[in-house]
């Protein structure tokens, strides 16, 4: 019985692998992103601290002198240059009494969203002493201040253009890595993979052993190659304990010396086709054929001729049968028994004239006969019908009666159970 194959799920395995892979290179990529951001946001931080503290320390002497002559066009100047920059928002130059001497600030008010206050909230002010000196017998003097404020959207919106291209470039390199990792994946374990499931969809369950055994070229050392070794080990395996359960079917169901069914076999199909043939009301003939003085024969011409001659008798009988539904069996010793399931008395008949003229036509000559000069065979013939119909015990003692009764009547006779009219 064949096992319905499940059909080759061609590029699924490779799909999965591919889904897999590239799910592995996003998450790691976006990982390795969100780190490399981090630190880009540090840096950025660093940075503009440094240059805004730069800006501070050179406009620091011109920002002194303005706020020390209380000259509002020079600070006016000196403030108007550092708000030009995109990064400040808020730029004030004071005197020391605090009174603004320069003051921009933005138009609209500066909207800050939680990323900004994140990233650059606690470095937004700035704000640094003006120092005038006044001459070397007079201690420097603090004559105002300047301050500043940090544009944090400006600082936000070019630390996420840097973010975006940093994420970007980390998906295509996840995509390439992937692909990369898919394509070598696919060629040293997907495709050897399928070649051995494609092997062993094509193998025939009867005869594994003759399965299309897969090279894969290069895989010889690792495991894949075991794998195949110990596929084709297995099959077999397998390939042998089937000819043994052969071997064993064969021995239980069928005679060594003459290769009919044996004794074993004919009670299981007796028992079976009785059934089948009450079910279905249909006849159902056995026919006892018991060569004639063999061991007169045996005790002549030896052992290994009688064996020989058994296994000869066995053959022609076999012919007169048809094997698809009748049965020839060795009931022992020089005996043997036909059923045929579905004949009458009358084509019972016929095949027995056909066994007897059969073992006839051999023509073995039977010197020691006491009956005959050659070999000759007695057959009785029973047959249960619907009608009449008998046990299958009853059947083969009624045929075995009439083998009894063609010996009594002079051998190489067929004799039949008469029924009452
Ligand atoms: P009848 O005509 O009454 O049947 O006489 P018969 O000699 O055939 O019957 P009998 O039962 O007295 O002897 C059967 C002989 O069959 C006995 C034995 O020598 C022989 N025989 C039985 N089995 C084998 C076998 O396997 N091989 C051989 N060579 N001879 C066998
Ligand atoms: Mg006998
Ligand atoms: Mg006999």
């Amino acid at each position: 019985m064949s096992v319905a194959k499940p059909p080759l799920a061609s590029g699924r395995l490779t799909l999965k692998q591919a889904l897999l892979t590239l799910l592995i290179a996003i998450v790691i990529s976006l990982i390795a992103g969100s780190i490399e951001l981090l630190g880009h946001a540090s840096s950025m931080r660093e940075n503009v601290q440094q240059r805004t503290s730069q800006q501070l320390a050179i406009v620091n002497g011109a920002a002194a002198e303005a706020a020390f002559q209380l000259n509002p066009d020079l600070a006016h100047q000196i403030a108007f240059g550092l708000f030009s920059n995109s990064e400040i928002s808020q730029v004030a130059i004071r005197d020391d009494f605090g009174r603004a001497l320069a003051e921009f600030y933005p138009t609209q008010p500066n909207a800050s969203n939680w990323l900004s206050k994140q990233l650059f909230g606690d470095i937004v002010y700035h704000e640094m002493p003006l120092r005038y000196y006044m001459g070397s017998d007079t201690p420097e003097a603090t004559v105002g201040e300047i301050s500043l404020s940090l544009d944090t959207v400006y600082l936000t919106r070019e630390f996420l253009a840097r973010g975006y291209a940093v994420v970007g470039r980390s998906i295509l390199e996840a995509f390439l890595l992937s692909g990369l990792v898919i394509a070598l994946f696919h060629i040293f374990i997907t495709r050897p993979l399928l070649k051995v499931h494609a092997a062993i969809t094509q193998t025939d369950p009867t005869r594994p052993g003759q399965w299309p055994k897969p090279t894969l070229k290069g895989h010889h050392d690792d495991e894949l190659g075991h794998l195949v070794e110990s596929l084709d080990h297995l099959l077999n395996e397998f390939q042998a304990g089937l000819a043994q359960r052969d071997h064993l079917h064969q021995l239980s169901q069928y005679d060594g010396l003459t290769g009919v069914a044996n004794r074993r076999h004919f009670d299981m199909f007796l028992a079976q086709q009785w059934q089948w043939a009450t079910r279905a009301k249909q006849p159902l003939s056995a026919i006892f054929i018991d060569i004639d003085n063999f061991k007169e024969f045996n005790d002549h011409y030896g052992h290994s001729m009688g064996d020989d001659t058994l296994r000869a008798v066995a053959t022609v009988l076999n012919q007169c049968i048809d094997s698809s539904c009748d049965l020839l069996a060795r009931y022992g010793g020089e005996e043997f028994i036909c059923v045929l399931p579905g004949k009458d008395a009358n084509e019972a008949m016929n095949i027995a004239n056909c066994l007897r003229q059969a073992i006839l036509s051999l023509a073995i000559p039977h010197a020691y006969s006491s009956t005959h000069s050659h070999l000759t065979a007695s057959m009785g013939i029973a047959t249960t019908t619907h009608e009449q119909p008998l046990s299958p015990d009853d059947l083969l003692n009624k045929a075995d009666q009439q083998l009894y009764h063609a010996k009594r009547r002079g051998r190489n006779r067929i004799e039949i159970h008469e029924r009452p009219a």
